[in-house]
């Protein structure tokens, strides 16, 4: 089997504002196509060029040599390392995978001597934040004061989910929410206002749901260390599941964690063992959050590995479309240190039709996907129907 050609899809989440989910099409002279789910948002141009400009190194190749493949592409750029080049390799080295799991006919997990699980736990992620903005498009009520949150709480455990995470909002006309998409203070500032509001809506959706369930709450990028302190004090009452943040510094996240109660999960934005492993070594994580979008497979697998060396459960980072769900399902049947899995259950309504297989979900649990490769396909007629334009 040989490589013949790598294209790329660009498709709209339809969103306010849009956001874009990236996707790559490997093919073969065997009639065989790889997909992969890969990228973040707002880099799509670079990425795809990207992914164009490392791809012909693969063309007349053997698509099933994955990992010389990767260190080839990783070698060929490393002068350029991680960000956008990382995440295109990945482009790449993901539909290379689902190629090597068809051509052997098993899933992904099974080249890597799982499953380690039948079902994996997931939470609901972004439980309101996403209605800020689009309640209109997701069918829901407008969230215009803070018992419309607590309402929204009640929904996760209604449907099943044990634990969400949410981000900080205020409810109004319209409601505003700060996390990855919709940055907070430019000096990242926790104001008394933000920490008010935090508790506020932390300690209401915490009395609408009761002790059982969880709850994490996603700072992003938004606060120095020193603020997200004062975040993370200001919740101790209410026993959050996790506190997310996102951070550059593994002294400055170490200290942090030292100084709060909640746990402390962070990592979605470092790529490969080499930028985990510092903030490892301080032990600055309770939970390591693992993007394999981001990053790749085999790069992601060997984070988890090495996580488990430092006693750490990871859990994927995972928001996109569901061909990245599958990906990461893949990765949790891969390894034995998973704490639980992202999962997005509301998104826009036409993201079922990009995807040939969904997500089976019952109970708070996705099962883990039986068939070759990923276990679901692009459908690529959908994929050029809501095309990204920009
Ligand atoms: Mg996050």
């Amino acid at each position: 089997m040989k490589i013949t050609g790598i294209e790329t899809f660009v498709v709209s989440n339809g969103f306010t504002p849009p956001r874009a989910w990236h996707f790559c099409a490997i093919r073969t002279d065997a009639g065989l196509t790889g997909y992969s789910e890969f990228g973040s948002d707002g880099l799509s141009r670079g990425l795809v060029g990207l992914v164009q400009d490392l791809g012909q190194r693969l063309i007349g190749k053997d698509p099933t040599a994955v990992e010389k493949h990767y260190l080839d592409l990783y070698r060929a750029v490393r002068q350029a390392p991680y960000g956008a080049t990382q995440q295109a390799i990945a482009g790449i080295e993901l539909a290379l995978w689902d190629l090597a799991g068809k051509a052997l006919g098993v899933p992904v997990y099974k080249l890597m001597g799982g499953p380690h699980r039948e079902r994996q736990w997931v939470y609901w992620s972004h439980l309101a934040t996403y209605r800020a903005n689009n309640w209109k498009l997701l069918g829901a009520k407008p969230l215009r004061s803070l018992q419309d949150l607590a309402d929204v709480a009640r929904e996760a455990p209604a449907r099943g989910y044990t634990v969400f995470k949410t981000n900080i909002i205020w409810p109004g006309d319209p409601a505003r929410a700060i996390s990855q998409g919709r940055l907070g203070p430019h000096d990242q500032v926790a104001t008394r206002d933000i920490v008010k509001q935090a508790v506020a809506q932390i300690g209401a959706m915490r009395e609408a749901v009761g002790p059982e369930i969880g709850i994490c709450l996603d700072i992003n990028v938004n606060f120095k260390p020193s603020e997200a302190i004062r975040v993370g004090r200001a919740l101790e009452p209410y026993d959050l599941f996790w506190l997310e943040i996102d951070n550059q510094d593994p002294q400055a996240l170490a200290q942090l964690k030292s100084s709060v109660r909640p746990p402390i999960c962070s990592g979605e934005q470092l790529q490969t063992m080499r930028q985990y492993r510092p903030y490892f070594e301080l032990h600055a994580m309770d939970v390591v959050k693992v993007d394999v979008q981001w990053q790749g497979f085999s790069a992601a697998k060997k984070v988890a590995d090495l996580a488990e060396t430092y006693e750490l459960n990871i859990a994927p980072h995972n928001y996109n479309g569901h061909l990245s769900t599958f990906q990461s399902l893949n990765l949790c049947a891969s390894v034995s240190n998973v704490r639980i899995m992202e999962s997005d259950p509301e998104q826009t309504p036409y993201r079922d039709e990009l995807f040939t297989a969904l997500p089976e979900i019952a109970s708070g649990h996705m099962k883990i996907p039986t068939a070759p490769g990923w276990g679901t396909e692009l459908n690529e007629k959908a994929a050029k129907k809501y095309e990204w334009t920009g």
